[in-house]
């Protein structure tokens, strides 16, 4: 029987793949994450999807696909929702961005999911970290008896299990390769159909500090023939998003936006032009998840002797990844940001949780007031959620360097904006230093030529329309609709 492939995400959007293929008797997802475009046209952050109804509302705004017995069967019941044998035999996470794998949640938990084990380490950590609720509950979870008064207390416990890629062995020949990307553990896949074989890159970049890890994997998949090349490109017809940082910064800020970065050295390359000569606090927001970007940090104060404060979740991070990482929460040069909570008594019963308990007790944990005493000789981690901790640190001046990625949505484009008033309000001196995750698009398109598929599908990007008009042999797949490949 011919090969099927479907897409229920990820096209003509940044974000959201999730990509069904069935051969042989058995079916998978190649990733499950949230559409945040999809998300954010209905929902805010005071108006969510409503929890009382599982699955419900996320199925009644397309925000899921409708496909019976994929998901947990407490979730289906308030909707009735058809629960029974699920209808896939695993999902493929190419990495650990929640725009990939988050809605895995919802799947039935003994659907097998499979990752590299880096990607697998960070979902369970960033699970620990996390606010937890049905959206969060990758791994453990309770199960909700809806209908029925039951005290949280004695909902029954689950747990879904993330296995290494390498652990399946079934009738698809699957194999994963790596890739650089702003998050560890990354990596696309190779599927070998019985009729076809199909490459999926997953998010890549080949600019980043392992960049070889895309160069030696393309080297490979060169010497292949290919029938299907399921490309993301996030930097095809990305133009309206840039300017738009651009004009933000410009407006606010005042400043004009520097020129582009193109690879990390570079970027570590500018970050110590800025911060060795300065005498001030140097203040940086980076994503918490990319480890890339905390080592370029993590050097770049080592080499102006100074110490690099990081926040209680990013030390977590590090606790579960140590082996992986190299870098411990109690590190010499680190210092761990002791945030005031509850009564602002700084006692661990005070509203901290349990995983940050044993944290909080190293010797490195340095308050607002401590810091103070030594403010001209950090560097210290303050992104969008942590800028509060401006009001009690009150710098005289200070830099601040912002390194994460522009925003790709309008939700994340106000964010943006508030932000920058936020650094403007305390007058730092603001430079925005930031290297994609992604392919730029000439390097996208001669990812394609090197490659030659026989067929193209272009995911994660909103210049679906570029690809067609560059190149005759482009499938733009219907949502929910077996692609015609002809
Ligand atoms: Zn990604």
């Amino acid at each position: 029987m011919a090969s099927e492939i479907i897409f229920y995400g990820g096209i003509d959007q940044i974000g959201g793949n999730k990509i069904l293929i069935k051969d042989s008797g058995e079916s998978f997802f190649f990733d499950f994450g949230v559409s945040f475009e999809d998300q954010g046209r209905f929902f805010a952050e005071f108006l969510k999807p409503r929890g009382v109804k599982g699955i419900g509302d996320y199925l009644a705004f397309g925000l899921i696909p409708e496909i019976p017995c994929l998901y947990r069967t407490d979730l289906s019941s308030p909707t009735n929702f058809p629960c029974g044998k699920p209808p896939v035999d695993g999902v493929f996470l190419s990495h650990a961005h929640v725009d990939h794998f988050g809605y895995v949640c919802f799947i039935e938990e003994n659907v097998p999911i499979y990752g590299s084990e880096i990607t697998n380490k960070i979902i369970e950590s960033y699970e620990t970290v996390g606010t937890g609720g049905i959206e969060k509950e990758y791994i453990k979870m309770k199960k909700r008896p809806y209908g029925n008064y039951v005290s949280r207390t004695k909902w029954p416990d689950a747990t879904r299990h993330f296995y290494k890629w390498a652990d399946y062995k079934g009738a698809i020949q699957i194999n994963f390769f790596d890739v650089d990307h702003s998050i560890w553990g990354a990596g696309g896949y190779e599927i070998d159909l019985s009729d076809r074989n199909v490459i999926f890159t997953g998010d890549f970049r080949q600019h980043g500090n392992r960049k070889d890890l895309t160069k030696n994997s393309l080297k490979k998949l060169e010497t292949k023939d290919i029938d299907i090349l399921i490309i993301e490109g996030t930097n095809v017809g990305n133009e309206a998003e840039e300017q738009q940082t651009k004009t933000l910064i410009e407006t606010i800020i005042g400043k004009p936006l520097s020129k582009k970065l193109a690879s990390e050295e570079e970027l570590k390359e500018k970050a110590l032009t800025i911060i060795q000569p300065s005498k001030s606090p140097v203040f940086v927001d980076f994503g918490i998840r990319d480890f890339d970007r905390f080592k370029t940090f993590y050097e770049i104060a080592q080499e102006c002797d100074r110490k690099l404060v990081i926040p209680i979740k990013l030390a977590k991070h590090l606790d579960d990844l140590q082996s992986i990482i190299g870098i411990g929460p109690s590190d010499g040069n680190l210092l761990i940001y002791h945030e005031p909570k509850g009564l602002g008594s700084y006692d661990e019963r005070d509203f901290y949780k349990k995983w940050e308990r044993p944290l909080y007790k190293l010797n490195n944990v340095k308050r607002s007031d401590e810091l103070l005493k030594e403010l001209d000789t950090l560097i210290i981690f303050m992104d969008y959620f942590h800028m509060k901790n401006l009001v009690d640190l009150k710098p005289a001046k200070g830099i601040y360097i912002h390194s994460t990625t522009e925003p790709f949505s309008e939700e994340a484009a106000v964010d943006f904006r508030r932000h920058l008033e936020w650094i403007k309000l305390f007058n730092l001196d603001y430079h925005y230093l930031h290297v994609s995750g992604h392919m730029s698009a000439p390097e996208i398109f001669e990812v394609i030529d090197n490659l030659a598929p026989k067929q193209i599908i272009p995911i994660h990007t909103k210049g679906t329309e570029i690809f067609k008009k560059r190149y005759p042999n482009v499938i733009i797949p219907q949502k929910g609709q077996k692609i015609d490949i002809s």
